[in-house]
């Protein structure tokens, strides 16, 4: 959460760093601010409320001529979204940008204003402020100064640094959020995500937790929280520029959703080999003792906790593994059991989200062993991995996720197949079915797009309703939750996801003419009960979207609007072609609607605090 950058070379810097702030808005779009060394080493600051364009009004102020400065767009911890409470925080001699949470900030803060030290803002992020100017006061060293400011704070702090009198220089401090220094030409840029980068620099350094780094135009040193030197490498950025634009789409939500087929495409291409065996060894699993495995945890967040719940089919029906689904954010505040026979299997896009890399610290220190599925290079989960399996789906930038999502449950479901022959030599599902049906997935995803007009004609009816159920049975009571989800995070519009037997348990109490049902009824296993589900709500008066698979001709009769997609020949992976209905729907409800589809309120992607 919150994107940072900053930039020190020889070009005028100031649309440098609001053009990387705007690649960097999905992170939080509350506030924003960008601080310059002017001509003379002064701090020159501009801040706004809201989003972006508040702040692009006030570029002008800042002076044109400046090559160095930091910027940010927050989502607020500590303060409401406020100019005062905008980054950079400055006083004369230091500005400042952070990322994350000083979970120790009203002891410190006490204690700074027993000195005597007014606050200006509501944040956490003022004390480092005003602790860092005292630290240098008192030591007289930058690199000490800022060692020792690391060792009084607790929580998150990623920081972004300009000192006036070193004017040639930027730092950056790294501890728990991520921090990516770029290496240019006679210039260097340090931001929260490469996408931040890519404009200026193929080649970028990763700091890890603990560390700090002194930036200038022509050179970076790093540091551990102990003074030692770090020797690392810049590495490779394989996003392009082009990769982090809407490329024609109105939003990225859109271009995101468009993706999946070539995401889905690529992503098979990389599990089966050319003679139409799967490529067990792309799954990451070297590291990983699978004897010792007798239970699965899936450690997961919002979407990718939805992956992992239909992940669980495919892991206990072909792996035979116990397998239990847990919601990262309340997996280590329990008593789980979990050991050295545990396999945890952590799913983050982002690879940075709080919840998911704590609980997975948690579950290693209990012995168990840590496999990873994450979107992100050099991300911080990937250093708790003993495997690790990066989806390559490019940048997803919508914070509503979608392609994500697909790749998430394709890549779990290989895994699960993957540990299956591993174990125990043989598996339920045929390697060839297996194949076969995943070639025909891209194709078949494509299909689904191309109802769009169909599926916007259907939310035209529906954009004005104030609830929605979705309703599924099977792997398909999961994808109900997401569906149900996806309308939330961008329309808010009140929605729940129910398993179809449940609704007779307590829900259907809410069917109404009212209360739109999207009704998922693909010709599974499930098939005719889900129907007699469908028939029970439209004998309350319920309004039914029923999404089936082609050829089906019965759920026409019985629901108002229908929406047929191609079938998955294994009943799982259905899943990944339903779901495509469910995010157009969503993207069109909220555009009609008019809220913003991209960056919606009080959300941002790469939840990096608890
Ligand atoms: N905790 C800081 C604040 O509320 C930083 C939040 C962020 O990471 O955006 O200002």
């Amino acid at each position: 959460m919150c994107g940072v950058m900053g930039y020190v070379g020889d070009r005028a810097c100031r649309d440098i760093l609001f053009n990387g702030l705007k690649r960097l808005e999905y992170r939080g779009y509350d506030s924003a601010g960008i601080a310059v060394l002017d001509r003379d080493n002064v701090i020159s600051l501009v801040k706004a409320k809201g989003k972006l364009d508040a702040l692009q009004g006030k570029l002008e102020q800042l002076p044109s001529e400046a090559t160095i400065g930091i910027g940010h767009t927050r989502w607020a911890t500590h303060g409401k979204p406020a100019t005062k409470n905008a980054h950079p925080h400055a006083i004369e001699s230091i500005a400042i940008v952070h990322n994350g949470i000083i979970e120790n900030y009203t002891d410190l803060k006490t204690g700074l204003e027993a000195g005597g030290v007014a606050f200006k803002s509501d944040t956490d992020t003022e004390v480092v402020l005003h602790l860092l100017s005292r630290e240098l006061e008192e030591i007289k060293d930058t690199k000490k100064a800022i060692i020792s400011l690391a060792k009084k704070l607790k929580g998150a702090f990623s920081l972004g640094l300009i000192l006036p009198f070193e004017p040639e220089a930027v730092y950056v401090v790294k501890q728990g959020s991520p921090m990516a220094i770029g290496k240019g030409n006679g210039e260097n840029l340090f931001a929260s995500d490469v996408a931040a980068l890519v404009d200026h620099t193929k080649k970028a350094l990763f700091l890890e937790d603990g560390e700090f780094a002194r930036i200038t135009s022509d050179d970076v040193r790093v540091w551990d929280f102990n003074g030692k030197v770090i020797d690392r490498d810049f590495t490779e950025i394989e996003w392009s520029a082009e990769s982090v634009e809407k490329r024609g789409y109105a939003h990225y939500m859109l271009k995101e959703i468009h993706e999946q087929s070539s995401v889905i495409s690529k992503a098979v291409s990389k599990l089966v080999d050319e003679s139409g065996k799967i490529n067990t060894d792309a799954l990451g699993l070297e590291g990983i003792e699978l004897s010792r495995v007798k239970n699965i945890h899936i450690l997961a967040c919002g979407t990718a906790f939805i992956s992992g719940m239909i992940a669980r089919y495919a892991f206990e029906s072909l792996a035979g593994m116990p397998t239990n689904v847990e919601l990262a954010s309340e997996f280590r505040y329990r008593k789980p059991v979990v050991d050295d026979t545990s396999l945890v299997i952590a799913v983050t896009q982002s690879g940075e989200t709080m919840d998911t890399l704590e609980s997975t610290k948690y579950a290693k220190s209990c012995g168990a062993q840590v496999y990873c599925l994450s979107n992100v290079p050099y991300s911080s989960i990937s250093r708790e991995a003993d495997g690790l399996l990066l989806m390559d789906c490019g940048p997803e930038i919508g914070v509503a996720s979608t392609k994500a999502f697909t790749a998430m449950v394709l890549y779990q479901y290989a895994l699960a197949w993957g540990i299956a022959t591993r174990v125990s030599g043989k598996v339920s599902v045929a390697e060839s079915d297996l194949v076969s049906c995943l070639r025909t997935l891209p194709t078949k995803i494509d299909i689904a797009l191309g109802q769009e007009s169909k599926i916007r004609a259907i939310a035209e009816k529906y954009f004005e309703s104030h609830n929605f159920l979705y309703v599924g049975r099977g792997a398909h009571f999961p994808l109900a939750l997401e569906g149900a989800l996806k309308l939330k995070e961008i329309s808010y519009i009140h929605a729940e996801g129910y398993a179809s037997g449940e609704l007779k348990h307590g829900p259907i109490a809410l069917i109404d003419k009212d209360m739109p049902i999207m009704a998922l009824a693909p010709k599974d296993s499930y098939y005719e009960k889900t129907l007699s589900n469908i028939e029970q709500i439209t004998a309350r008066n319920g309004r039914v979207i029923g999404v089936g698979t082609e050829g089906d001709n019965k759920l026409a009769d019985i629901c108002d609007d229908v929406i047929l997609v191609p079938a998955a020949t294994i009943e799982v992976l259905q899943s990944i072609i339903t779901v495509v209905p469910l995010q157009i729907f969503s993207y069109y409800m909220a555009l009609l609607r008019g809220t913003d589809v991209d960056q919606p309120r009080n959300l941002a992607k790469s939840v990096t605090v608890e």
